[in-house]
């Protein structure tokens, strides 16, 4: 499948109606009913549909453009296989260009589902290699014993007598003719004589539904991923809501985060630091060395290059820092305290040369 903006011939940063533009114009070109028994151009209609229905779409351009068209279809449990499909939900678009100019079928008017949130904890050991989740959602499905729409079988859906179908009244309020939502079948013109027993005429039902996942590496707090068509399902024929799989990190025991960087502190005491040292560094793979040369200053930073979680984009890993701090020595021994006097004395004798001393001659 060649490149989404390419296809559309638009360019990245393309606006909205840019290309809804160039859309229009392919699709015209290619649509079915311009080309009958036409494979090639039945295929090309298909894969701008798909382009522009990923591209039309500002969280889907933005899953897109960063994690490309494969770890959109990964993530699009919905899938773009049928090609039937590819019309759900272009229903506007194509009444548009087409004058499909469906007519509309008597009764209720058709609500969409809800959109359905979803919250999933990742360590960052998770987002450094991407995983698998499983999640058990619960919502509310079309229900099976009356294919959603409410009725009992055997009965029907029949205009509602109050409002003549309407699914308004007209009162009188002094000079004024106020309308307002027929009371008895809620605006919707119709009434159902017996609703459906396994739904009690809602149309639908409480499912729990497990679902895989797939979440790339270099998800950061907050990240949202869609899940087109897995909300709630609609009513009277109402397209289904979407489900939205939000991101949180879990807190790490040894590590921080700055941007990308992981941030790992780490405390020498003020002799380690003024002599240099080696010291083992975790990281999220294992552990690495990480020498801390002589006269390390308190609040140092070290970098570790390539040890920090991934980019999204491109899958290139930011870095691990290493933050010192210093410790004063708290009870220390006789020979300890002897040996520092006999520091301090040597220190009076010839100060060691300090950036502050530096500054303090320059002033
Ligand atoms: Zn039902
Ligand atoms: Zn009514």
């Amino acid at each position: 499948m060649p490149d989404y903006y390419e296809l559309l011939g638009v360019p990245r940063h393309a606006g909205p109606e840019e290309i809804k533009s160039a859309y229009r114009q392919l699709a015209l070109k290619y649509h079915p009913d311009r080309n009958p028994g036409n494979k090639e151009a039945e295929e090309k209609f298909k894969q701008i549909s798909e382009a522009y229905q990923v591209l039309s779409d500002p969280e889907r351009r933005q899953l897109y453009d960063l994690y490309g068209e494969a770890a959109l279809h990964g993530m699009d449990l919905g899938g773009f296989g049928a090609f039937d499909d590819l019309f759900r939900g272009f229903g506007d678009i194509f009444e548009d260009f087409f004058s499909f100019g469906r007519s509309r079928r008597r009764g209720p008017t058709p609500q969409p589902g809800a959109d359905l949130r979803y919250r999933v904890t990742l360590t960052l050991e998770e987002v450094l290699r991407g995983v698998d989740k499983e999640l058990v959602i619960t919502r509310r499905a079309a229900c099976q014993a009356c294919q959603g729409s409410g009725i009992q079988a055997g009965s029907q859906r029949t205009t509602c007598s109050r409002c003549q179908g309407r699914g308004q009244v007209a009162s009188q309020r002094g000079m004024l003719r106020v309308f307002t939502t027929c009371p008895v079948c809620r605006g919707e013109g119709t009434v159902v004589s017996q609703p459906c027993g396994a739904c009690r005429g809602s149309g639908t039902v409480r499912e729990e539904k497990k679902m895989q996942v797939r979440i790339p590496p270099g998800v950061d707090e907050g990240t949202r991923l869609r899940l087109r068509g897995e909300g709630e399902a609609g009513r009277f024929g109402g397209p289904p809501g979407d489900l939205y799989i939000e991101i949180r990190l879990a807190p790490h025991p040894l590590f921080t985060l700055k941007g990308k960087n992981l941030v790992y502190r780490v405390t020498l005491s003020f002799v380690m630091a003024a002599l240099g040292t080696e010291i083992t560094v975790p990281t999220l793979e294992g552990e690495t060395r990480l020498t801390i040369p002589p006269g390390t200053q308190n609040g140092a930073v070290f970098t570790i290059p390539g040890q920090g979680l991934p980019e999204v984009r491109n899958h290139h890993r930011a870095d691990l820092l290493v933050e010192v701090a210093l410790e004063t020595p708290t009870h220390l021994s006789p020979r300890q305290q002897e040996l520092l006097r006999e520091f301090l004395r040597l220190e009076q004798e010839s100060p060691p040369q300090t950036s502050q001393d530096r500054r303090r001659r320059n002033q």
